[in-house]
């Protein structure tokens, strides 16, 4: 029997469409590895939530695994130094010739895998890294300078432009392998952290979860996508990015599954699919805003000349926004979603985000670590980019002085305050158009703060301190 190939599973947690199972199992019999790191994972400021639903993850990966007859070894590691040294002494233990995973694009997780790769070649084994996660790896799209793109819109286009077929191809499932002397190990639970992770049933994890997902947001809501997705009382998206950002299923899952729908096109044909397209395009475009701008991964600014920005100390400020009580209804009941199911939609993502770096003139950083503490789908690069797009420090930066008005996203984006009275029982008993801000003498026995800072001086507050940049 040949010998084994190593696959390192890390937030790529499926046997469909992966592009590193794939490449070994061509090459003979697979032993997967997962290296769970929760002490480096949490200085990153990852929280229970995800953690949970990763556990949970992994152990529905191990179940899809035995069905191949793929064992699952199981390592427990503090930091990221250590993963050189495990998967050696796996590989050894194991009789493997050869290593193979997926990219993950944030630099942390980059030099890891450069220090595995280099202690491989020293051990005179294979180590191969695969972009799976993107359509394009970072550095194969390049504004005309040569440069990385900064802004999405010429990105998207690029994207559109030079994609082929091949590129989005699904990898091939591996086929059942002869049994291997070798014993999946025990998933250990997860140790008591912090937070308590939410109900696992919001979100159950692994490929036939998210497979499902897919086909009913496909099935019933991607045509209305364009219509619908910015109102949030309404499940018009399709809820996939746990899904994503952990690999229980695939960006080329989702666009095949788009092909089929829209007579083979991405982009043109029906207007919902094709804006769906494009959020998965804003995926891939802050994973190579993350390689391409590594400052961004140093808690650093994409727009340097932000970071001179006077942002305030006001902890009462934001304990009012983590705990959902600023005043501003929308806000708040984006604030309790959050926190109660791990997940926030994106329209109240970036209301919120505004809200805590314009309103309140927080460091987005803060916020940034507030959503990573909460989000199942917590991603670094897609959660950095959307922070530093709320707060102006950041590609397609929103320009400073657009600031969202509440209320106005509010009466806009839930008009009938459904949203509202689903997260702040008290003002369900307000009549609806009263709900989005709501007066003194109406709140009359409600139970509901009186907004923490008025919109008008908030805004005049942020564009002070936004104009008093050097912009050179
Ligand atoms: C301040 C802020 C923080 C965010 N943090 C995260 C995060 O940690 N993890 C995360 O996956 N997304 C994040 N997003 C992007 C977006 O809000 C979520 O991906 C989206 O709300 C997930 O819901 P959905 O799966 O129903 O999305 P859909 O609307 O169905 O979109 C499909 C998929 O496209 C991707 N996507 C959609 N919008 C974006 C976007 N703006 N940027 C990057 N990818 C996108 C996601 O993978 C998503 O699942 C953030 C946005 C903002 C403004």
């Amino acid at each position: 029997m040949s010998t084994p190939a190593i696959v390192w599973f890390r937030s790529d947690l499926r046997l469909q469409d992966n592009t590193a199972l794939a490449a070994a199992a061509r090459q003979g019999p697979v032993v997967a590895v997962f290296l769970r790191c929760l002490p480096h994972w949490q200085r990153h400021g990852h929280g229970a939530n995800k953690l949970d639903f990763w556990g949970r993850g992994v152990a529905a990966l191990g179940d899809d695994l035995a069905g191949l007859g793929i064992p699952l070894l199981h390592r427990d590691i503090d930091d990221f130094s250590e993963a050189p040294a495990t998967l050696l002494a796996i590989a050894r233990e194991n009789g493997a010739h050869a290593l193979h995973f997926n990219h993950e694009y944030p630099l942390d997780e980059q030099r890891r895998d450069r220090t595995v790769i280099d202690a491989f070649e020293e051990a005179g084994l294979a180590a191969t890294g695969h972009h799976d996660a993107v359509a394009f790896a970072p550095g194969e799209l390049l504004t005309g300078k040569g440069d990385y793109y900064g802004v999405f819109t010429p990105f998207a286009k690029a994207w559109h432009r030079q994609l082929t077929p091949e590129r989005l191809a699904l990898r091939d499932t591996p086929a059942p392998q002869a049994a291997l002397p070798i014993a999946s190990d025990p998933l250990p639970p997860l140790p008591d952290l912090d937070d308590t992770p939410i109900d696992g049933r919001i979100w159950p994890a692994g490929e036939g979860p998210a497979a499902d997902r897919l086909e009913r947001f496909l099935r019933f809501r991607g045509r209305h996508y364009q219509r619908q997705r910015d109102f949030p009382a309404i499940r018009g998206t399709s809820e996939l990015s746990p899904y994503l950002a952990l690999g229980m299923i695939s960006h080329r899952q989702c666009l095949q599954a788009v092909l089929a729908e829209n007579d083979g096109a991405l982009a043109e044909g029906d207007a919902g699919l094709t804006a769906w397209v494009s959020e998965l395009i804003w995926r891939e475009f802050y994973r190579h805003v993350a390689v391409g701008f590594p400052r961004v991964c140093r808690h650093r600014a994409f727009q340097t000349h932000t970071e001179a920005l006077a942002w305030r100390d006001d902890e009462a400020g934001f304990a009012a926004w983590c705990e959902g009580r600023t005043g501003y209804p929308i806000v708040d009941a984006a604030m309790r979603q959050l926190v109660t199911t791990g997940w926030m939609h994106n329209r109240l993502r970036m209301v919120t985000a505004m809200f805590l770096s314009k309103h309140l003139l927080i460091d987005w950083r803060r916020g940034e670590a507030f959503f990573l503490r909460h989000l199942v789908d917590g991603e670094f690069c897609a959660n950095n980019g959307g922070w530093q797009w709320a707060a102006s420090t950041g590609t397609d930066a929103a320009p400073y002085f657009r600031i969202f008005n509440p209320t106005t996203q509010s009466t806009r984006f839930d008009p009938d305050g459904t949203f509202l009275a689903e997260w702040l029982p008290a003002l369900a008993e307000l009549p609806r158009k009263a709900r989005h801000a709501p007066e003194g003498d109406l709140l009359g026995g409600v139970d509901y703060p009186a907004p923490i800072v008025e919109h008008r001086a908030a805004r005049a507050r942020a564009l002070d301190a936004f104009k008093a940049l050097k912009t050179d």
